[in-house]
């Protein structure tokens, strides 16, 4: 069954254009900014073509409306506009759900590993051949750079080759018996139904780096996008369709966030959940999955220390620096969220990286050279705005940013505030924000206390160019992720995770199958008797 698309306003007129056709390399060569509306709609129009834009729930195979009709806008940050209406569901729709993903996972668990591998490989070429739409939609319900999207695209898809590549590697073990009349036996098995609910900071990497794993064991999801951005998740699902994924494996419902969590956390077909997102939201989750006894893996917020030491590589560090804190407009829970910087190059630092953000382009994602989109929403920008001015109250200096940009909307000065010290507000939240926040330390160990000084333990950062010191200081660090002498380090081939409370378990690479997997011990007794 078709979608019926609800696009809002005026959209509607560009729709009727059917042969409008964008590449990704023509929508980088021009300028977005004054006349985002009419290219937005055309982007849009040019999805709906291809059946990508999708903006019901997807139940059992079929798309499907919220039984009471509800609809929630989806918005496009950089200019505040409506892009679609999507169905706003809740309980009901959710329970409706979970029975499609029980009746799958009889036949889906039973299917060879090799058969499921097919699968997912399938889905990745699909991921792959629609990776301009795929990003474009990024771009316009996320807001961050074509680019950035881009790889967004080839990061998430990664997630569903590796977990095709990795289906076949599930493997048990036999047990040397302490009897010599008996064999043990490992099998590892699919936990279940598996609930999966993402953020709207990596509208497809989040869903993948959950769904891949979870299916290639021969487990079946519900996946709960976040309604900020449901229309990366609905096209990755309805390309999840075309590779033919069996109806009821995947499953996509959003709407209202608390009821839909509290269906999937009561019930008891629900065998895991497994969230990315704020540790307020984690902490329930977990709270509400103790009933029932499910696994739980979290990926929550993070605080992430970025040390740069006396030795470290000046060139390096700002480039690492650059990248670890304004990527996403500072909008990843692996962004670094304080940055220490040893008093001998303290100075020499914050002016190198003055001048590289300085030329930082910002702008709506579409227009090229963009380096920093907008942040998601008011609420967003309102939280930078207060740990700025908590900082500044107590002594810190804005030398670069600190405002709204001219170009409105929620557009934000990428910013560096110096003078911070680890009490501050700043240095205790997550900004999630463009705000690079400079802390001055003396020696190792103070940098190491300072770094650890936090609830948090997701991603941190090292800049030095000792091997010694490298090495002593990503073992002294209590994070589930050191970066040294690198800003960006996430891929699907390692794990991500996080200490303290920034989660549990892994996502990504051999580790983040076993999140997805009951280990059954068999003792066959009696060996010797026929
Ligand atoms: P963020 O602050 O990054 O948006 P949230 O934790 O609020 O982080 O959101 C992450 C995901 O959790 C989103 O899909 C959101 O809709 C969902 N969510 C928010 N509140 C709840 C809840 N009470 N139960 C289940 N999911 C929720």
């Amino acid at each position: 069954m078709m979608a019926a698309l609800k696009i809002s306003g005026s959209m509607s007129t560009a729709l009727r254009s059917s042969n409008y056709l964008l590449s990704a390399k023509f929508l980088m060569q021009i300028h977005f900014t004054r006349k985002m509306s009419t290219d937005a709609h055309s982007i849009a129009s040019q999805l709906n073509n291809s059946g990508l834009l999708r903006t019901q729930g997807l139940i059992g195979g079929q798309w499907r409306d919220a039984y009471d009709g509800k609809t929630i806008k989806v918005y496009n940050p950089a200019t505040g506009e409506p892009i679609a209406d999507v169905a706003c569901m809740g309980g009901r729709e959710t329970n409706d759900a979970i029975s499609s993903a029980f009746d799958a996972f009889r036949s889906w668990s039973k299917i060879t590993a090799a058969e499921r591998s097919k699968f997912l490989r399938k889905w990745y070429d699909l991921l792959m051949a629609h990776k301009e739409e795929l990003a474009q939609l990024i771009t316009l319900e996320q807001g961050k750079p074509l680019t950035e999207s881009m790889g967004e695209v080839n990061y998430g898809a990664g997630f569903i080759e590796f977990a095709s590549e990795e289906a076949k590697r599930i493997y048990g073990d036999i047990i040397p018996a302490p009897l010599s009349d008996r064999r043990l036996f490992v099998l590892k098995q699919p936990v279940g139904v598996v609930g999966a609910i993402t953020p709207w900071n990596f509208p497809l990497a989040m869903i993948t780096r959950k769904v891949g794993p979870a299916l290639a064991c021969g487990c079946t999801v519900v996946i709960k996008p976040s309604e900020l951005t449901p229309l990366t998740a609905l096209a990755a699902a309805e390309l999840s369709i075309q590779a033919g994924i069996p109806a009821g494996v995947v499953n996509v419902v959003m709407g209202n966030a608390p009821d839909i969590g509290d269906a999937l956390v009561a019930s008891p077909q629900v065998r895991k959940i497994t969230f990315t997102g704020s540790t307020a939201v984690g902490k329930k989750l977990m709270a509400g999955s103790a009933e029932t006894v499910k696994k739980v893996s979290l990926e929550l917020g993070g605080n992430a220390p970025c040390i740069v030491f006396d030795d470290a590589d000046l060139d390096v560090a700002v480039k690492g620096t650059l990248a670890a804190k304004f990527r996403n407009s500072g909008q990843t829970c692996v962004c670094a969220n304080r940055i220490l910087v040893q008093e001998g190059i303290y100075d020499k630092f914050a002016n190198a990286l003055l001048d590289a953000v300085q030329s930082m382009k910002v702008g709506d994602g579409f227009s090229e050279g963009v380096a920093q989109g907008p942040l998601i929403n008011e609420a967003a920008v309102k939280k930078v705005d207060s740990l700025i001015h908590d900082a500044t109250s107590k002594g810190a200096k804005v030398i670069l940013g600190g405002k709204r940009h001219s170009l409105g909307s929620t557009f934000y000065e990428p910013t560096i505030i110096s003078d911070v010290d680890n009490e501050m507000r700043i240095s205790r939240e997550e900004a999630f924000g463009p705000v690079a926040p400079l802390l001055r330390f003396k020696t190792e160990e103070d940098a190491i206390r300072i770094a650890n000084d936090t609830n948090a333990g997701l991603g941190s950062y090292v800049f030095t160019n000792s091997i010694q010191r490298s090495w002593r200081v990503a073992e002294a660090l209590e994070y589930g992720l050191v970066g040294v002498n690198e800003g960006v380090i996430s891929t699907e081939v390692a794990p991500f995770g996080g200490f303290k409370q920034s989660g549990l378990g892994r996502e990504g690479s051999k580790y983040g199958m076993d999140e997805y997997l009951e280990i059954k011990y068999v003792c066959l007794g009696n060996m010797n008797k026929d």
